[in-house]
């Protein structure tokens, strides 16, 4: 059975696989690693993931959705034409992609996956996750913390023994920052900590919201939203090579763009950071010399703003020695490896704790509407761990009591996570009216909450469906559907995208431009036709070559 890891990311997604002591990367379709988690939907309903997609996103953003793993969780809908996806759903489209890949590749089925999530995923996002890949049919064997896995990397392939690493991971849309430390084969991880709302995405929007502000002060037309995105994302990826940029708000208008502005217009996200990098030091009593090593991953770490930053936080230079879009998937097949046992890696031991306190909301004397929150498992502990508190009712009438369960660290249970609730029936018995309520937190950081009452009546509750939870039955009948989707095959994947990348140049460009664009499009067109498999890869390669040069400008 292959051993797979996956890295669901904000903006790409990776695949890689365990063998004989190493991890390696899966190539999707295209040849690449990175594949775009972006999902289109053309005019006849036919499903476009990856690289089509992402292409597609360009020239009909309103058939187009990226950055849904910032929605998991959540119950917000994305509609298109009468159909409409929920996060878990675009993620399945995602993940089923890459799970085709993988079976391509290696030749044989894969039913399983270690699926890497942000450390700071709460309880509903990480439920989210397992149930996206049950609706594209795979089972998630672990769900590994990015930070983790990519330590798992660093780790392995550092010669020395005993070190503390601090990894600051900036994704897309998530940043965490974990402490772990790895001495003779067994990495703990001391603290996780995070913001599930900061990562890459908001760099480019505040860059969105300057190029904006610079054209109505410049009294320049403002370039379409998908333009300035296209603009901004492209602008925030050059200004990691060079010092200044120029942007191209239209044909005739160009913004200069610097690193001081980026750092002026950024500074507000740039001390998000800062918060949970003071709180795991806290949490675990080191200070900045005790770590050997600073390490940055996720796409976002390469902004020099981000470096300067941690630089001076830590007066030394953080260390970028592996790739840091590859080394969460590749961690996350390591994991694989380890489950599964092999032999290579029998040595190496892994322990994760629980980045949030879990407990309950009890009543507030002082003010009986705003309840205080009790935590059972405070945050940091060693996964699994297992708590249990006694709680009594409030009055003797009392036939029930309510548990609310609640994640985060505010005094006030309103002011956490509320992740769903039970209710324990109270015995009459005065000296059994308790209730001993038992938390769990396995492996993969998911939450059980079991309530046994004085009388000895042993109740295994489950919690409850929250708003932006799916059912075991929504689950199912979203399995059903993707089944029923008409999803672009895959092995067309590399004709259509670039199809759609000529589709869309074509109708940016104008005069002798466009012109050399359309002759492009029939010769390919002609080329498709003849169904020649050489004849067409030769003819994708040429214009792919042609139209980079064209482009020169980084995307997403
Ligand atoms: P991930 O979720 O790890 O795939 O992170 C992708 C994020 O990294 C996106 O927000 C990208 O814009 C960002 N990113 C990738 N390459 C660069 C770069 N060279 N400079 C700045 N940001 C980048």
């Amino acid at each position: 059975m292959a051993l797979i890891g996956i890295d669901l990311g904000t903006t790409h997604s990776l695949i890689a696989y365990y063998k004989d002591g190493k991890a390696n990367l899966i190539p999707n379709v295209h040849g690449s690693f990175l594949t775009p988690s972006v999902v289109s939907v053309e005019k006849d309903g036919n499903i476009l993931v990856g690289e089509s997609a992402r292409e597609r996103f360009i020239s009909h953003p309103d058939n187009s959705v990226h950055a849904f793993k910032r929605m998991m969780g959540t119950a917000r809908e994305w509609q298109s034409g009468k159909r409409k996806f929920r996060p878990e759903e675009l993620s399945a489209l995602v993940l089923r992609s890459l799970k085709q890949d993988a079976e391509n590749f290696l030749g044989e089925p894969v039913s399983e996956a270690v699926i890497s999530v942000p450390a700071y995923f709460n309880d509903i996002q990480r439920n989210a996750t397992k149930q996206a890949a049950a609706i594209a049919g795979l089972q998630v064997t672990r769900l590994i913390n990015e930070p983790t896995a990519a330590a798992l990397i660093y780790g392995l392939n550092d010669s020395e023994d005993d070190k503390k690493y601090l990894v600051l991971d900036l994704g897309g849309g998530t940043f965490d920052v974990t402490i772990l430390e790895y001495f003779s084969g067994v990495f703990e991880v001391h603290a996780s900590a995070g913001d599930n709302h900061l990562g890459g995405e908001d760099f480019t929007q505040v860059i969105i919201d300057w190029i904006n502000q610079e054209c109505v002060s410049k009294k320049l037309e403002c370039p379409s939203n998908v333009m300035a995105y296209k603009l901004a994302e492209a602008a925030k990826k050059q200004l990691s090579k060079s010092s200044a940029v120029e942007i191209p708000v239209s044909d005739t208008d160009v913004l200069l763009f610097d690193q001081a502005q980026f750092e002026k217009i950024a500074n507000s996200l740039i001390n998000r950071i800062r918060e949970p990098i003071i709180r795991v030091m806290q949490d675990t009593e080191l200070t900045p010399a005790d770590f050997n090593d600073i390490v940055l991953i996720g796409g976002s770490t390469r902004m020099p703003v981000i470096h300067q930053f941690v630089t001076k936080l830590f007066k030394r230079f953080p260390r970028q020695t592996e790739n840091p879009d590859h080394v969460v998937a590749l961690g996350a097949a390591i994991q694989a490896g380890l489950i599964a046992r092999h032999e290579e890696l029998n040595e190496v031991v892994m322990t994760d704790v629980m980045p949030y306190s879990m407990g309950i909301a009890t009543h507030n004397e002082s003010e009986p509407d705003n309840h205080i929150f009790t935590p059972i498992i405070e945050r940091n502990q060693t996964v699994p761990v297992s708590k249990e508190e006694r709680f009594s009712p409030i009055t003797d009438k009392q036939s029930e009591v309510e548990l609310k369960i609640y994640q985060g660290e505010s005094r006030f249970a309103a002011n956490n996570l509320y992740l769903g609730e039970l209710s324990s029936p109270m015995p009459q018995d005065l000296k059994k009216r308790y209730v001993d309520v038992r938390f769990t937190y396995d492996v993969n950081g998911l939450l059980e909450v079991i309530a046994t009452t004085g009388d000895g009546s042993h109740q295994r509750l489950v919690i409850q469906q929250t708003e932006g939870r799916m059912s075991d039955q929504e689950v199912d009948e979203a399995f059903k559907k993707l089944a029923e989707l008409k999803i672009h095959p895959r092995e067309k994947a590399v004709n259509k995208a670039l199809t759609i990348r000529l589709d869309r140049l074509y109708e940016q460009a104008i005069g002798e431009r466009r012109e050399q664009i359309g002759e492009w499009i029939s010769t390919f067109n002609k080329t498709l036709a003849t169904q020649d498999e050489k004849r067409i890869a030769a003819d994708v390669k040429a214009l792919q070559k042609i139209l980079d040069e064209i482009e020169n400008r980084d995307w997403f």
